[in-house]
């Protein structure tokens, strides 16, 4: 089955061909640097990463580019309040620079203990200002440029359809403008460049041939995936919140100068949610992070594996309980993934069904129930690991680099355990409880299921004890 995907632009699922011949250029926002990425921003390059393995997968050679927003992402998407990275200086009490730089590479580590592969180009905004500038001279020249007293803006008046990617009810916004529109002449018009306000020193500024200041948001996308990937690729991603504006500005930018929509396909992934229909969003100050769930004794490949149990396009809702089950099943993978013997065979049933799912605009979900199918399946061990290692090219949870950590079990918590097992023969709910209490009390998680107990050590790997 070959390969289709969602496209937002055509809101359809349709067979996916790469431009040229071969090659895929692909490009996927990137982090805005002025805090940690947290795993609602993980899920979405997770995402990103199964999509280009998949695209591998079909013989595609894929060309990567994810962008660094070090600049020009303001706190309101309505291009008012102040730049996020300087905001993020005077909150830490460091330079904008310091800050991009800790973080970028926070993000890096993050990346890596994903296993997500590395982009061909990782481009940083700040690395890209003659370029934007560049593209905003375009625009100028071919009239959707006026300036007010912040800044130059893009009219977006000048074309008929901008926003067809979000469907934007145009005239129903212009009707109701619940938001500021300041100085701009329509409420959907943006920033492209703002100016350093007079007198204020800002740490990232450039002179540019319109006055002292720094680039919009939405510039850098355009400037940057023209200049490593050309002014019509084949996909371009991000999260479904780019919809509405970022991404449809970037498309009315290079529509503008260009005359393209930028990208043949537009794919966004849906949002990992905390509370019903509520976002995780970084600017709540309190968020969750991978180092939160690995301090919490979880595995980052497990956040990995739970990402791949939900289809990109629908919302994920997060909870511990769920992670813990993602956990689970990651552990019990691997140990049948570790008890197969090498220099087995890929089943062709297997591993055809495993591709017609990933085909079917990625339907992981589906594609995990036929892995499970695989282990419990009466194929000789070795043949179920060598279709696993297939497997793991689009999964990507490190399968074959896993290695079993035995560790031992100190006596008294064998002791405290096998007095649980008895208190639960003996129906002693409360003794029980009361004896798990004292496990997790000291570093050890204790779950019950139809196979007895199963031990894990909070800051180590899983084991399991089974009851027999
Ligand atoms: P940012 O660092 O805010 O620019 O966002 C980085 C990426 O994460 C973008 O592709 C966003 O669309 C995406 N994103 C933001 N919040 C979430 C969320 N709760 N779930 C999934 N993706 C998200
Ligand atoms: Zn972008």
């Amino acid at each position: 089955m070959p390969l289709a995907l969602y496209d937002t632009w055509s809101r359809t699922v349709r067979p996916f061909t790469s431009i040229h011949a071969g090659v895929v250029g692909m490009y996927c926002c990137g982090p805005t640097v002025y805090d940690y990425a947290h795993i609602g921003n993980l899920r979405t390059y997770v995402f990103e990463d199964v999509l280009r393995r998949a695209l591998i997968r079909n013989g595609y050679e894929v060309r990567h580019v994810v962008n660094i927003t070090d600049v020009g992402h303001l706190t309101s998407d309505a291009d008012e309040g102040e730049d996020k990275m300087e905001r993020g200086s005077r909150r830490a009490g460091e330079s904008a620079w310091a800050i991009a730089q800790r973080y970028t590479e926070a993000f890096f580590a993050d990346w890596r203990a994903l296993h997500l592969l590395e982009p061909t180009v990782w481009c940083r905004a700040t690395d890209h200002i003659t370029e934007q500038i560049g593209f905003i001279g375009e625009l100028e020249r071919a009239g959707y440029v006026y300036r007010t007293s912040d800044g130059l803006y893009f009219d977006t008046s000048k074309q008929e359809d901008y926003g067809f990617l979000a469907r934007l009810d145009r005239a129903g916004l212009q009707a109701g403008k619940r938001v500021a529109v300041g100085n701009k002449k329509n409420m959907t018009d943006f920033a492209l460049w703002k100016f350093s306000a007079a007198g204020i020193k800002r740490q990232m500024e450039w002179d540019s041939p319109w006055g002292r200041g720094f680039p919009g948001w939405h510039i850098e996308c355009s400037a940057m995936s023209a200049k490593y990937l050309g002014n019509w690729f084949d996909l371009h991603c991000g999260g479904e919140d780019h919809i509405a504006v970022h991404h449809s500005n970037e498309i009315a930018q290079t529509q503008a100068a260009h005359g393209t929509r930028l990208a043949n396909f537009w794919m966004h992934g849906h949002f990992l949610t905390l509370d019903a229909n509520a976002k995780m969003s970084k600017s709540n100050g309190d968020f969750i992070r991978l180092q939160t769930l690995q301090n919490n004794g979880i595995d980052a490949l497990a956040y990995r594996y739970l990402c791949l149990t939900a289809h990109y396009r629908s919302k994920l809702h997060f909870s511990w309980a769920s992670l813990d089950a993602a956990q689970t099943a990651l552990n019990r993978l691997r140990q049948l993934y570790s008890a197969g013997p090498d220099g087995g065979r890929i089943d062709p049933d297997f591993a055809a069904r495993f591709d017609a799912e990933v085909n079917d605009d990625l339907n992981l979900p589906r594609a995990l129930a036929v892995l499970w199918e695989l282990v419990k399946s009466p194929l000789p061990p070795a043949n179920v690991r060598a279709t696993l290692d297939s497997f793991d090219l689009v999964l990507g949870l490190g399968l074959s680099d896993w290695k079993p950590v035995a560790f031992e079990i100190p006596e008294d918590i064998s002791k405290l355990l096998k007095e649980r097992e008895q208190a639960r023969a003996e129906r002693e709910w409360s003794k029980a409880d009361d004896i798990r209490d004292t496990l997790n009390a000291r570093g050890w998680r204790v779950e019950d299921s139809k196979e007895g107990q199963r031990l894990i050590g909070i800051t180590t790997d899983t084991t399991d004890i089974g009851n027999e």
